[in-house]
This record gives C-alpha cells, sequence and structure tokens, in this order.
C-alpha cells in the first residue's frame, strides 16, 4: 500500500517534491495538499489526483494523511511540525526546522513528550553522492585527520526580500549542518567577516558574506556565501586533510572542447545541482516511515544547526568572534 503523505507549501520546492514522489519515487503518493496561495495549490491539487485542503492544520489532522511534508516559508515550519508530531504523524520539515534555536527545541520538548522520532529535517546533502564520498573518505582515514574545509555557496540571484541573516539562517546552514555530519563533531568558534558588498545586492543585504567556524577539535571552516553570484548556482568543497585533499565533485557533466575552448554547463539552481540527493533524501524518508522508524537528520541536528547559525548571526550583528557553547545531546537523540 501506498504511503498517504499530505503537502504544505506547493512553491517551487513543494511542487518538486510532489513530482518526484507521485512520478518517480516508489510507496508513497501525495493525496493533499495546502497553500495560503490557494489557485496554485488548487492546480497542483488537480494536477496530481490530489486533494486541496484549505487549511494546513485540517490536513495534517486528515485520516486521509498518513505523513507531512512541509514544504512552506520558514516562519511557517514550526507550527506545522508541532501540530503534527500532537497528531502522532511522521513530518517531513523542509530546512531549516525553525527559524531560531528557541522554536526548534519546542519541537524537541513536543518530540520528546510524545515518545517517539517523528521528525526528519530536509538536509538533503547528506544524501549527495559527493559528500557521502568525502566522508567515506574521511572515515576510512584516506587523508589523515582533516584540518580545514574550504567551501563555497553561491546562488545566480536570491528571492525577493532575501535578508543578510537568511543568508546565514536559509542558506549557510547547510553548510552548518554537513560539516558536523561529516565530521562527527560540533562547533565551538563563530565570526562573520563582511567583504565589499556586490552592488548587485539590493536594499540592505549584505552579499558576499564569510561565516567562519572552528570545531570542537580545532578544524577550521570557511564558508562563502554570495546569493547574487550572477552566473549559477555553484557550490564547492575541500577537506585539506594531514595527508591529502578530498574535493566535492559536481554531478556528471559533458565538457565540450571547441574552438580553442573547454567548457561545460553550470548549473541554474539547486534543484539541478542536487536532484539525485533530493531523490535518495526522500525515497529513504518514505521507506523509513513505512518501516515504522526514522533515521535521517533529527530534530536534535535541525536544533544544532538553528543554534549554530542563531551564533552566527550574533557573531555578524556584534562584529565579534563568539564561542559557541556546548550542548549536550538528550539521550532520546543520541544514545
Ligand atoms: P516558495 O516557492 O516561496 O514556496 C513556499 C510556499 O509556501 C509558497 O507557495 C507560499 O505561499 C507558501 N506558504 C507561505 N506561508 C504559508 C502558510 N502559512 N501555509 C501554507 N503555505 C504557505 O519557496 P521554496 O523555494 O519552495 O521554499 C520553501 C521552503 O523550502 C523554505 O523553507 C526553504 O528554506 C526550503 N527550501 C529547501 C531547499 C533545500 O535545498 N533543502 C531548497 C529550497 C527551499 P506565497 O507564495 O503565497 O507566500
Amino acid at each position: 500500500m501506498d504511503l498517504k503523505v499530505g503537502v504544505i507549501g506547493t512553491g517551487f520546492i513543494g511542487r518538486e517534491h510532489i513530482k518526484r514522489i507521485n512520478n518517480k519515487l516508489s510507496g508513497a503518493q501525495v493525496t493533499a495538499v495546502n497553500d495560503i496561495n490557494v489557485e496554485a495549490a488548487k492546480s497542483i491539487a488537480e494536477k496530481f489526483n490530489s486533494k486541496f485542503y484549505n487549511s494546513a492544520v485540517d490536513l495534517i489532522n486528515s485520516d486521509e494523511v498518513e505523513a507531512i511534508i512541509v514544504a512552506s516559508w520558514d516562519p511557517t515550519h514550526a507550527e506545522f511540525v508541532l501540530e503534527s508530531i500532537k497528531a502522532g504523524k511522521y513530518v517531513f520539515c523542509e530546512k531549516p526546522l525553525a527559524t531560531s534555536a528557541e522554536e526548534t527545541l519546542m519541537i524537541i520538548d513536543e518530540e520528546i513528550k510524545f515518545g517517539k522520532k517523528l521528525v526528519q529535517v530536509g538536509f538533503m546533502r547528506r544524501y549527495d553522492r559527493g559528500y557521502r564520498e568525502i566522508k567515506n573518505e574521511i572515515e576510512n582515514k584516506e587523508i589523515g585527520a582533516p584540518l580545514i574545509i574550504h567551501s563555497i555557496h553561491r546562488n545566480k540571484v536570491p528571492e525577493p526580500q532575501f535578508t543578510t541573516e537568511m543568508s546565514i539562517k536559509n542558506s549557510v546552514i547547510h553548510e552548518i549542518d554537513l560539516y558536523r555530519w561529516l565530521l562527527g563533531e560540533d562547533y565551538k568558534i563563530a565570526q562573520v567577516v563582511i567583504p565589499k558588498t556586490s552592488k548587485n545586492a539590493e536594499g540592505e543585504l549584505l552579499d558576499p558574506q564569510i561565516v567562519l567556524l572552528e570545531t570542537e577539535s580545532g578544524v577550521r571552516i570557511d564558508v562563502e556565501s554570495f546569493v547574487n553570484c550572477q552566473y549559477g548556482y555553484d557550490v564547492r568543497c575541500e577537506v585539506v586533510g594531514e595527508e591529502g585533499t578530498l574535493t566535492l565533485a559536481d554531478p556528471h557533466q559533458t565538457i565540450k572542447r571547441k574552438k580553442g575552448k573547454k567548457s561545460h554547463p553550470i548549473f541554474p539552481d539547486w534543484s539541478d545541482r542536487f536532484s539525485e540527493a533530493y531523490d535518495i533524501e526522500l525515497q529513504e524518508w518514505i521507506n523509513d516511515v513505512k518501516k515504522d522508524e526514522m533515521n535521517g537528520p533529527s530534530s536534535w541536528d535541525g536544533y544544532m544547526a538553528s543554534y549554530t547559525a542563531d551564533l552566527c548571526s550574533q557573531a555578524r550583528i556584534k562584529n565579534e568572534i563568539i564561542e559557541i557553547p556546548t550542548q549536550k545531546c538528550p539521550d532520546f537523540y543520541c544514545k
């Protein structure tokens, strides 16, 4: 029997997830959708043979919905995840889990109170083949101990009303989660450096930014976040170890040699670059829900990412190097 999934938020990524689940992946069907953009959601419902719900809360509590995907605007995530936990249903929430560490703690409290892990956070880079290879190489001690990570996260242009704070809390949050997962340790120091601002950054937006992190064991990480780079979507990562380096490879692309030039296309956005990672992420989530277990990025991972992002944000505002106090992971998440 297919798992009956309800999707809240039928914007860019919500539509991608619905298409994936109904046309590509196995074991689930999107049976219900909701969005405050009623007309768009109704047309998606019709196209994918699912039911439109006028209220997200009604969708969550419907008998026709067994598991929920939250793909609406960031400030709505916590409310819909909390409601899903109260309904005792598995919920996949797009990153960030909430807009602050405080809100993620409310989710953690509710999940622990319910007594079962129900939440997975959409940190899809953990499912990218390239990053998984890097993790294996690190764990197999192929380059000795990692010492430094250099990384780049560039978007062609940001969404309208994108803010300086979102650069960290919505964008760099991917790297914050990823390097914690890759290295298996938390962070102890954060700093944000603001270089000269691009003329393409609108309004008050400071872009690019450089986030500097140091892990508990002293690995130094630099993340360039540049949301107005103009030329495409570009994500890079190099891990420098004691005995070698590991560089993230882009997915397969044909290289053209013509008229004295060698070229290949650049991904236009995240949906193409991480297409395979989204497939694997959602297929594993469907499989886990059907087995009645959760193995993906947890609420605790969502909390640690938001907690670190909040402190990075403070470091930027205060223009200071900030210490990140250690957080003890509850046994419920880290046995
Ligand atoms: P989007 O295109 O703006 O879609 C968000 C949708 O949610 C819009 O249709 C919006 O309606 C709707 N919405 C807002 N408030 C709502 C509410 N109270 N109830 C129901 N629907 C509501 O944005 P997106 O790019 O798809 O991003 C959606 C989420 O996914 C964000 O949290 C983002 O951080 C995350 N995301 C994750 C990744 C990843 O790599 N994992 C990539 C992209 C996005 P209106 O347009 O009318 O406001």
